[in-house]
């Protein structure tokens, strides 16, 4: 379990995760393999221009610190994207990882008062940054998003958006409106997207997607009626797969994957 206290005095061993430009520092195991750096930056002797705490897990107290534009990797290590690691890193670990991302972004996105325009400072004991002119409080942007299987028969609705890599589909998704239900949201993107109208819509799973601030939260739903009539602004194609006849399916990475997995396993039975 990751201990998520928003600061520490814990005198446990200490990681860091060192970050460039978006891209964590890893160790160059073999050619295909790297394992992340967690040398403190005084080992590496960096400087960091932000660092913070972020968490505790396996009795280790874990930092994030950005590194400035210019740093250097060290021999034997590079700076690699957090998508490209996903499958080699232990899944919290990720997760860990996916928390860091997420507050560098915070931290550089939010440096100033939304309200009065005054530089933002750290808020004690709290994820959040306070305006000392104003008193506007900032916590780290989270922005939801639903992801939903849409289920007809022994048929599964997927679609495929003109940025996806060729010839792969996955299932709807969306952000949630201001004032909408997750279910609304649901029902909302389907119908916009594809026009089609479902109800039993079941909660499956979330998943934190640090791309940079988004928290998916996937459920699945069952087709009530309409036909298929894409708007092409957001997708391209969308069509009813059967198990037999599946497209090219996003990575295990996503929640996207568990959602047709689901669908497959079940279909089997
Ligand atoms: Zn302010």
């Amino acid at each position: 379990m990751i201990v998520m206290k928003t600061h520490t005095n814990d005198l446990t061993p200490v990681s860091w995760f060192l970050f460039r430009d978006g891209k964590i520092l890893t160790q160059i195991i073999h050619t295909d393999t790297s394992s992340i750096c967690t040398a403190t930056p005084q080992q590496l002797e960096m400087q960091p221009t932000f660092s913070r705490y972020i968490g505790s897990y396996n009795k280790t107290t874990y930092f994030v610190a950005e590194l400035p534009q210019s740093t250097q990797a060290p021999q034997g290590m590079e700076f690699r994207s957090i998508r490209s690691l996903f499958g080699s890193v232990d899944d919290t670990l990720f997760t860990l990882i996916g928390r860091a991302i997420q507050i560098l972004h915070w931290n550089n996105e939010y440096k100033f008062c939304g309200k009065c325009g005054a530089a933002m400072e750290d808020k004690n004991n709290e994820f959040a940054k306070q305006c000392p002119s104003c008193g506007l409080i900032s916590y780290p942007r989270i922005s939801p998003a639903v992801i939903m299987s849409v289920l007809r028969d022994k048929h599964i609705l997927l679609a495929r958006s003109p940025h996806f890599p060729k010839d792969m589909y996955s299932t709807l998704a969306g952000f949630v409106e201001p004032g909408e239900t997750l279910e609304e949201a649901v029902k909302r993107e389907i119908f916009e997207e594809s026009s089609i109208e479902v109800d039993n819509i079941e909660y499956v799973a979330s998943q934190p997607w640090p791309f940079p601030h988004s928290l998916m939260i996937g459920f699945s739903a069952t087709y009530a009626g309409g036909d298929i009539q894409i708007d092409d602004r957001e997708i391209e194609d969308a069509g009813w797969f059967t198990v037999h006849n599946l497209p090219k399916l996003p990575s295990k990475i996503s929640i996207a994957r568990l959602l047709i997995d689901n669908f497959i396993e079940n279909s089997s039975k």
